[in-house]
């Protein structure tokens, strides 16, 4: 194995560099080794032992056992721990807003995100006939963009059997619609988790559509159609302000 050091260039300093650069160095992955490298490799081998347990030898010179320290020490780089997560009060909020037959299940899938470390927020649950109208004007006879093509009644949000949800960054302060983030460091992206959760316990998700895709939205319908919902809805099927529906 050659030794890197000052001078050398090529794919294995770039590989050194980009491992120190994960060890959280401040290095830049250029593929020359340069002053700023050697710097790098002085102060790593100045903190860090062998595969023997004895301390390197500092002289700024990448060989064998310097790499294999930098690559144990990679082995058992730990994901950040994170503190828990607390319970996001605007989720609980809007947990209660939910069909009285979904709100236990998604109380108990939230949990579970949160076990996962998964910061989240249901931000939109049940939404009134009312509210729908004056989502479905706005881009149409109200300024904004199109944001549904669903009429009072016609979406299961009506019925308070759907929800969207986003990302939670920075403590709470942030919200975050990107699909790609692994924020828990799993290797999962944590959309991608959330919306497993949620089929796991039997419910759709909008991003799986066809035509229009709804990436932040889930539903539970009990295999009704939302025609059939208004139908119960309009012939006075309602308690509490929620359709009777057979959840059996
Ligand atoms: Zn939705």
């Amino acid at each position: 194995m050659t030794v890197l050091k000052k001078g050398s260039k090529g794919k294995a300093v770039e590989e050194l560099q980009k491992k120190l650069q994960l060890l959280g160095y401040n290095i830049e992955v250029d593929g020359d080794f340069g002053s700023r490298t050697e710097r790098t490799v002085l102060d790593f081998q100045r903190s860090g032992f062998d595969a023997d347990g004895n301390p390197l030898i500092a002289d700024g010179k990448a060989g064998r056992k310097t790499i294999e320290s930098i690559d144990k020490k990679l082995n058992e780089m730990q994901p950040v721990p994170r503190q828990s997560i607390k319970r996001d009060k605007i989720t609980m909020e809007r947990i209660e807003l939910l069909h009285p037959s979904l709100r236990a299940e998604t109380k108990a899938i939230y949990d579970e995100l949160l076990q996962r470390k998964i910061s989240v927020r249901f931000y939109s649950t049940l939404r009134t006939f009312k509210e729908q109208d004056e989502l479905y004007a706005q881009g149409r006879t109200k300024p904004g963009n199109i944001v549904t093509n669903a009429r009072a009644g016609q979406s299961f949000h009506n019925y308070g059997l759907a929800l969207d949800f986003c990302l939670l960054l920075d403590g709470g302060k942030v919200a975050s619609w990107n699909r790609k983030l692994d924020v828990n460091l799993n290797n999962i992206p944590e959309w991608d988790e959330i919306v497993w959760v949620f089929k796991h316990y039997g419910w759709e998700w909008g991003g799986d559509w066809a035509s229009f895709k709804d990436y932040p939205h889930v539903q539970k319908t009990f295999g009704y159609t939302t025609a059939q919902l208004l139908n119960l809805h309009n012939s006075g099927k309602v308690k509490n302000g929620f359709v009777v529906i057979d959840v059996s």
